[in-house]
């Protein structure tokens, strides 16, 4: 069977014992195991603050681009072979997979083409300047250079390829070397990524290694420069940003973490319309796209209270279509979920929500197709909750699946207000064409979440979706959703970077900081 090492200070190693086995989630087939148990990690964190760090730091932004675009190019080539991975142990659709691994060479060329626009430049310098004092050659800049630490990348189990490229490609642009570690679960396409950068040669040696596993002691030895950026649920979260070393020695932490995130259909948008079919189809997309197993997938649904029979009946219909089951049967377009432990959260979750408030509408009655009696697999199901208020378990609870809630709200004020009961969230979605309606939402719900995608009549067939993450537009939310914020552009560096005010001759610092 196929093991997997982890891939640190500059080689390939094995961990002690049989340790995890990781599954095709379809069959329940065992297709590695991996094991980081008597790793040294402690070796790996100075690999990368005194190999890699030194050798990014050295290089312009132009030519930490030029790697980043090296490592796009390598991923793409071996696209195939990825989706393969994604398939056999994260149980995707080779749409889903497709999803995940085009999103990581994407994200990477997004910010290989970052670089090459800063430049050959080492030091961003944020606004004009200020003159301090009466003097005109006293001068305050803020500087901004990456630190001289060790990024360390946890990830959820949902998105191995893009989690680890997303914020790779940040912190390497940065001149930050990265530990990257992925969910055990799925780390297989994980794994397969490192393999195909460490034989495509793309990376400056130390700027990227790879925990195949389990994390042990690995956050142990985060220091003052470091940064620790992680992405899994609100109690993990938790949990790293209160340990000791993390607290003592003011470790910069980034939370990406649950989000209830809502769709709210606005009050003018008519049955049948185009705004109107764009929500349905939205809906069930997100709801459906990897199995719900995305953070960003739409939890809650807040319409008028007189369109809710008419959205169920048109959520039912569209949902009904989607086909399930093995990735690899004709058709199939919801495989099972990533594991027996996320299935049995699943079942719990939905058990949770009907007995807080809410009530199965619909769950798809057929068998999923191509399946022999095993693996994770769990239909899509439709709840209702008639009183939102009452039900407050669903707005406290993300159930991470092909799961969603339909709720009523009674005037505009009000859709506000139910969506900031999911207390922030990563993505919240508008359907409307009523200027002054549109207006008052964005009010109300910008605040409560990362992103807010208006969709109108016309751009829908134009917009994204609103579960898709964009390398431009931050990612990250408030409160619930972890209070994180990654990408954005340029504004994803400042994760890495030390800002400091520096301060002298003017012309002396122009110069010094590469402005002349
Ligand atoms: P998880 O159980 O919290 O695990 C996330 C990661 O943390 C895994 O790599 C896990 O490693 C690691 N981990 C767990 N305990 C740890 C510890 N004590 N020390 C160091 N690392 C530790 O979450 P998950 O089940 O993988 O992911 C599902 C959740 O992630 C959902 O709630 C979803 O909403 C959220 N999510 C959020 C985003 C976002 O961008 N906001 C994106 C995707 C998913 P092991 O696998 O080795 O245990």
């Amino acid at each position: 069977m196929l093991r997997l090492k982890s891939y640190l200070a500059g080689t390939w190693k094995d961990g002690e014992g049989e340790g995890a086995t990781l599954l095709d989630p379809s069959t329940e087939e065992a297709v590695a195991t991996t094991s980081t148990t008597g790793l040294d990690f402690a070796e790996a964190f100075e690999h990368a603050r005194e190999v890699g760090g030194p050798k990014l730091r050295a290089m312009t932004f132009a030519e930490r681009g030029a790697v980043i675009k090296a490592m796009s190019k390598a991923l793409y080539e071996a696209r195939e072979e990825l989706i393969d991975a994604s398939i056999l142990n994260g149980g995707n659709t080779r749409g889903d997979a497709k999803f995940d691994i085009d999103g990581a060479t994407g994200t990477l060329a997004y910010y290989a083409s970052l670089g090459k626009k800063l430049g050959d430049t080492r030091v961003l310098v944020e606004g004009e300047g200020e003159q301090l004092t009466q003097s005109a050659r006293f001068y305050g800049y803020h500087a901004k250079l990456p630190r001289p630490g060790v990024a360390v990348h946890v990830n959820a189990f949902n998105f191995p390829a893009w989690g680890l490229a997303e914020k790779a490609a940040v912190a390497l642009l940065a001149g930050m070397p990265v530990i990257s570690k992925p969910a055990t679960a799925t780390a297989l396409t994980a794994f397969r990524i490192m393999e195909v950068l460490v034989e495509a040669d793309v990376l400056p040696e130390g700027a990227l290694q790879l925990v195949s596993g389990s994390a042990g002691d690995l956050l142990s030895h985060l220091g003052p420069q470091d940064v620790l950026a992680f992405t899994g649920s609100a109690d993990t979260g938790t949990h790293l940003r209160s340990l000791d070393n993390v607290i003592g020695r003011s470790v910069r932490v980034n939370v990406e973490a649950d989000s209830l995130n809502a769709a709210v259909l606005g009050a003018d948008v008519e049955p049948g319309s185009e705004t109107w079919n764009r929500f349905v189809r939205d809906v069930c997309l997100e709801v459906t796209q990897k199995t719900g197993q995305k953070c960003t997938a739409i939890r809650r649904v807040f319409v008028p209270k007189e369109r809710m029979d008419a959205v169920q009946e048109a959520l039912i219909e569209s949902m009904s279509a989607v086909v399930w089951g093995d990735p690899r049967a004709d058709g199939v377009r919801v495989g099972p979920l990533a594991s027996k432990q996320q299935l049995d959260d699943v079942k719990a979750g939905v058990a949770k929500l009907t007995s807080g408030g809410a009530t199965q509408v619909w769950q798809s009655d057929a068998d999923p197709v191509g399946s022999e009696g095993k693996g994770f697999f769990f239909p899509p199901t439709l709840l209702r909750a008639d009183d939102p208020r009452a039900a407050a378990v669903v707005h406290e609870h993300e159930v991470f699946g092909p799961v969603t809630t339909l709720m009523p709200y009674e005037s505009d004020a009000e859709a506000g207000e139910l969506v900031a009961l999911g207390h922030g969230g990563l993505v919240a979605s508008l359907y409307s064409d009523d200027r002054d309606a549109i207006a008052s939402h964005i009010q109300a719900l910008a605040p409560w979440n990362g992103r807010l995608l208006v969709a109108s009549k016309k751009v829908v067939d134009q917009a994204t979706a609103p579960g898709l993450v964009l390398p431009s537009c931050i990612h990250g939310g408030p409160g619930r959703a972890g209070g994180g914020e990654e990408l954005g552009g340029l504004r994803g560096l400042d994760f890495y970077l030390q800002r400091t005010a520096v301060q002298g001759d003017r012309g002396l610092l122009e110069r010094a900081l590469g402005m002349r």
